[in-house]
């Protein structure tokens, strides 16, 4: 069948595929559901006015921001109960009244005039066309489930986001695995936190981030590996420039970034050499001793196998793969066992690479063997990316089960579907394919049809048109997203209007483990509804929505999902509702008590006990793997993807609406190259290039200048282009696409 085929009247299934009875049970469906949707609407419409009145904003409400995962607390300001302006929240722990321009503007893109205000449905001319919400919903549950009749119920899946609220991934992931039949499920937080997930997981026993943000001022020595906070994370970087302990800043990047210029030290190492790096410093700091072996032999386990894995990264070795000098190496090596607070901080540049785990473990294994963690000023602390990715990482039922549960462990499935009052059948025992095997699933056609939820992997995936040709394979493509112009939503067969951060309610994780609240505080346009009152109709049109009566407001699911912390690392039981939430300013996860004392903030691990049925931590290394596309004559330079400013965030969805954000960043997509590299070419800043891989061409402009290395150039991840031009490769552990470097050539664009 064919994806642009659809009529408005689509839930009339095609004659040679019809079903009576399914064409029955929807129209019966229908018809009890009938009058309920109005009263929905109306439900989600007034929920403004059912906030409890304790956190009824008067003139001014807090929440916290909807960008990245810092989770900075905004307070904003009301008129007659319409928001009118924000300013960063002078109390929250986390940002201390400070923001980043995004988070000055975050309500700027909810005005857009691009925000999808109705459901659109592709008609027999293959145009979008809006619909009711009755149609929308029965054309989601008939084409799906007659996608399940026909190819088993497999053969539908969900790319869901970090974007959106805790209860609401909840949801969708219960839905769509328990109520809706899926195995298959991911999330876009996969190209962004899935090495962290599981380098933490296999280290630890636990997908668990250590730190808190207090360790930024408390550190003597911070080591940053492939992050960029001064432009990522500026109110992390805030933290940082507090430190009143004159700190040791060490940069580990191949770039000259912003942080970079701003640190002590700067290792420029080469591309994709940091594993390499990190083992030749580790194999100096055990041929110095300057190891803590009482935690090491307390505390971990496998440290003798790393011992004897070091001796062949000795610093000439590593020099010569990383272009550092030997003394380097001794130096950076010196610097950590000097520092009595050494904090090791990695974000993208670790994350999206082929070797990624095994990176992210070595800055692990350095911290164990230092005993730099457990205590104030350490950690190795993976920074997150998106507002809620770690919401995602335990609650979206995608990499683990509800709670951080694993789908593979019989006990875990049988506590969860007791705590949630299901048949244990109804929970798979088998994990989700990660977000590239459900794209080769579309591929050889085991995936037929596909949700996906407030993401635009059009525009952000690894060799974005594999994603597009992709496309042409699915016979129902549901997009649920804020905006109707997305790249992915013009795909789409059907289009599910959503409100916005501002407009719902719910709660987020933030980098620290902080669990902060979200509010409504304006009206969604036109029939736009919050994602999580779109599961619950579609929960109901799809006949499953016995399963979700207790599923009734975010506030009751919040108690929920309290429930399946239970027992587990990240309990929070002991927080009580939202009120609890707003009074505190957020609380940090574990919270298992309801006795336990509030501090502002707690880190991970001081007992020295580790999440692993035997308590301890584990050192895992392997030997590192050539970068998988290295220049070579026909393809010369690598190239380095990256963010460009803190005033644009990921595909530039929500930035571009802001007028204010458009004038903080180069509306035109741009390459920094090396003034070497750019004699050599003819280059001068400013001119129009052709950058070529083996994927496709693409047009940019010139910015010459020595923030790269001679031989790489760099482009900003936020432009429509950018990931034409990169290489889909994926750690073989994590799944997480390599976006970093691949090959390229660069010429003068003539038009
Ligand atoms: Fe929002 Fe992140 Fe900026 Fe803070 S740093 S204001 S959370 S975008």
């Amino acid at each position: 069948m064919s994806s642009l085929s659809y009529s408005k009247h689509l839930f009339k299934l095609p004659k040679r595929s019809a079903d009576n009875g399914l064409v029955r049970k929807v129209s019966s469906l229908f018809r009890q559901w009938d009058g309920k949707l109005s009263q929905q609407l109306a439900l989600e419409n007034s929920q403004f006015g059912r906030i409890p009145k304790r956190l009824l904003p008067d003139q001014t409400t807090n929440m916290t921001c909807g960008f990245c995962a810092t989770g900075c607390g905004l307070t904003v300001h009301l008129q007659n109960k319409v928001p009118v302006n924000l300013t960063p929240n002078t109390h929250y722990p986390v940002n201390q009244g400070k923001a980043c321009p995004k988070g000055w503007e975050a309500l700027s893109p909810l005005f857009s005039p691009n925000r999808a205000t109705s459901p659109m449905l592709r008609n027999a001319e293959g145009i979008l066309e809006p619909v009711n919400w009755e149609m929308a919903l029965r054309a989601f549950t008939a084409h799906f489930k007659q996608i399940q009749q026909n190819y088993g119920a497999e053969s539908i899946a969900f790319l869901s986001t970090g974007q959106i609220a805790t209860e609401e991934m909840a949801f969708l992931g219960a839905l769509a695995k328990f109520g809706m039949g899926m195995v298959h499920g991911d999330g876009n937080t996969r190209p962004c936190m899935a090495t962290a997930v599981t380098a933490y997981k296999q280290s630890f026993g636990f997908d668990a981030p250590p730190y808190t943000y207090q360790d930024f001022e408390e550190s003597d020595v911070l080591v940053f590996v492939g992050a960029n906070p001064c432009i990522a994370h500026p109110i992390m970087w805030e933290r940082v420039c507090m430190n009143r302990h004159n700190p040791k800043i060490i940069v580990i990047d191949p770039r000259t970034t912003e942080t970079a210029m701003q640190a002590t030290h700067h290792y420029a190492l080469a591309p994709k050499s940091d594993l390499m790096l990190l083992y030749a410093v580790a194999h100096v700091l055990v041929e110095n001793q300057w190891i803590d072996q009482k935690m090491i032999e307390e505390n971990t386990l496998y440290f003798a196998e790393f011992e004897g894995f070091l001796r062949n990264f000795n610093p000439a070795r590593a020099s010569r793969v990383t272009g550092l000098s030997i003394s380097q190496i001794h130096q950076l090596a010196q610097l950590i066992h000097e520092g009595q607070r050494v904090s090791f901080w990695w974000t993208m540049g670790v994350n999206q690479s082929h070797q990624g785990t095994r990176t992210a473990q070595a800055l692990i294994n350095l911290a164990l063997m230092t005993g730099n963690i457990g205590r104030p000023g350490t950690g190795a602390n993976s920074i997150t990316g998106q507002c809620n990715a770690m919401g995602s990482r335990l609650f979206s039922n995608t990499t683990s089960l509800l709670g951080g549960h694993d789908f593979l462990n019989p006990a875990h499935r049988q506590k969860v579907a007791s705590l949630l009052k299901l048949d244990v059948s109804q929970i798979p025992d088998q994990n989700s394919w990660p977000y590239h095997q459900i794209l080769a699933g579309i591929e050889t056609g085991k995936i037929k049809g596909l949700w996906i939820i407030a993401t635009n992997p059009a525009h952000s995936w690894i060799q974005q048109e594999s994603f597009h040709e992709l496309r042409k394979k699915l016979d129902f493509l549901v997009v649920q997203d804020m905006y109707h112009t997305t790249e992915t939503a013009q795909m789409a067969d059907l289009l599910l209007p959503a409100a916005a951060w501002g407009e719902k309610e719910g709660t987020f994780i933030n980098s620290e483990r902080r669990i902060g609240l979200l509010k409504r505080v304006s009206q969604a346009p036109g029939q736009a509804l919050a994602d999580f009152y779109i599961f619950k109709l579609i929960a109901e049109y799809w006949g499953c929505g016995g399963m979700f009566r207790e599923w009734e407001s975010p506030q009751a699911v919040f108690q929920i999902i309290k429930r399946l912390t239970q027992g587990q690392p990240c309990d929070i039981n002991g927080i009580d509702d939202y009120v609890m939430l707003e009074q505190q300013g957020g609380i940090q996860w574990p919270f298992a008590e309801k006795n336990t004392v509030i501090e502002k903030e707690r880190r991970l691990f001081t007992d020295g006990k580790f999440y692993h049925p035997d308590q301890k931590a584990y050192f895992l290394f392997e030997e590192p793997r050539v970068s998988p596309e290295l220049p070579d004559e026909a393809y010369p330079l690598l190239l380095l993807t990256g963010r460009g400013s803190s005033s644009q965030w990921h595909t530039q969805t929500r930035t571009s609406q802001s007028n204010v954000l458009r004038q903080l960043s180069p509306e035109q997509i741009y390459a920094e190259i090396h003034p070497q590299d750019a004699e050599t070419l003819g280059i001068d800043s400013g001119t129009s290039l052709l950058i070529s891989s083996r994927r496709g061409s693409i047009q940019t402009t010139a910015l010459v200048q020595p923030t790269v290395q001679p031989g790489q150039i760099f482009i900003p991840m936020h432009y429509a282009t950018t990931n034409q031009l990169t290489l889909a490769v994926f750690d073989p552990y994590s799944h997480q696409p390599a976006y970093k470097a691949c090959a390229v050539r660069v010429e003068i664009h003539k038009s």
